[in-house]
């Protein structure tokens, strides 16, 4: 389910071509309006100032489809993270992560998640709906807006299972990298897994990174911290994930959050190293941060470094990735949680 309203974000040029011509208007504003609706992010039909001053006013209500920021939380280190309000009262989470030569976004795919990871605080929330293609561009445009500068990565990393929402994803990424700009190896989706949905998505061949949340080593443990993968075992999952890496000729990378105690003994890296054999691919560590509905803990600096070390011992390449901005709520869902939204 999504928002049916339609909106001009979201639209390609084609379909923009098409709209303006409804409009009576001549083919070659098409054009215009698209580049002032990706490269300007325009809030209002009315900021086009190319456009004929009587068509601005007939069209000043006409919904672009742009967010309005319910609030926003800064990190020492510039992170920021908003709460976005959409056109139903829907609130969700998007991040913009600055670093000298970067400015990544972390969009959120969905209203809330149905995956009910263990972990996780959106998984905790209630699932609303999918987001529409215009509202996770929208996402991206209200970070360069707020910055004042061009993005340069983007991660499906927010709220949401982007493989549940693939028909708007896709067509978002094709915007993001055709109209925004922002080239497909620059941008990250990351999935939890769902049965069948890798392959379909490997079928579209993107040159994207594909990121996919394992946090386990073996079938037992994960279906405890991610209760869905009791439809999808282990074994399916990682031939589907050496399909896309078939198919698409890309390497892919495992997402593995460190919880003390629970997945991070020097057994269990043991167990995922031989488990990940052979694939050639990269494991991200992400040391966990804590949320309030659940009592894991995160690692210690010295279990993530040993974990990591284990790996690379037995020929896995792992990289540890600290979040950013933890101290204002850095884990999906956590910010939205807290606003009880
Ligand atoms: N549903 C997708 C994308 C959203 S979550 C997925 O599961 O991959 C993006 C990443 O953040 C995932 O790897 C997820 O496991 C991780 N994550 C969720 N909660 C977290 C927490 N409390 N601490 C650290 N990482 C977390």
């Amino acid at each position: 389910m999504q928002l049916k309203e339609e909106t001009l974000l979201g639209k390609s040029i084609e379909e923009l071509t098409n709209w303006v011509e409804l409009q009576g208007q001549p083919n070659y504003r098409g054009k215009q309006l698209h580049q002032w609706l990706y490269r300007k992010g325009i809030r209002s039909f009315t900021d086009i100032s190319v456009f004929p001053k009587s068509w601005r006013k007939d069209l000043e209500h006409y919904p672009i489809g742009r967010s309005v920021i319910h609030d926003l939380v800064v990190a020492p280190d510039k992170t920021r993270k908003y709460l976005l309000s959409l056109k139903d009262g829907s609130i969700i989470e998007t991040v913009g992560i600055p670093t000298p030569k970067r400015l990544t976004v972390c969009v959120s795919s969905q209203v809330g998640c149905p995956m009910s990871c263990d972990f996780c605080a959106t998984g905790k929330g209630t699932f609303k709906r999918n987001l529409t293609c215009g509202e996770i561009i929208d996402q991206i445009l209200t970070v360069q807006e707020d910055f004042q500068r061009r993005v340069s990565h983007v991660v499906f990393m927010g709220m949401g299972e982007p493989l549940l929402n693939m028909e708007e994803v896709i067509k978002a990424i094709k915007i993001i990298n055709q109209d925004i700009g922002i080239g497909q190896r620059s941008l990250t989706v990351s999935t939890v897994g769902i049965p069948k949905k890798i392959l379909e998505f490997a079928n579209y061949k993107l040159q994207i990174t594909f990121a996919v949340s394992l946090h386990a080593s073996n079938q037992i443990l994960r279906e405890q911290l991610i209760p869905t993968s009791k439809s999808y075992p282990l074994s399916t999952l990682l031939s589907d994930c050496k399909k896309y890496v078939e198919i698409t000729k890309r390497r892919l990378t495992f997402e593995y959050i460190l919880l003390e105690k629970i997945n991070d003994s020097l057994e269990q890296a043991v167990e995922l190293a031989k488990l990940l054999k052979g694939f050639q691919n990269h494991v991200n560590l992400i040391p966990y941060n804590p949320i309030e509905e659940v009592k894991y803990q995160r690692s210690s600096s010295q279990r993530i470094k040993t974990f990591s070390y284990q790996l690379e011992k037995y020929g896995i390449p792992a990289s540890i990735r600290y979040s950013r901005g933890l101290e204002t709520h850095a884990a999906c869902g956590q910010l939205r949680a807290s606003h009880n939204t």
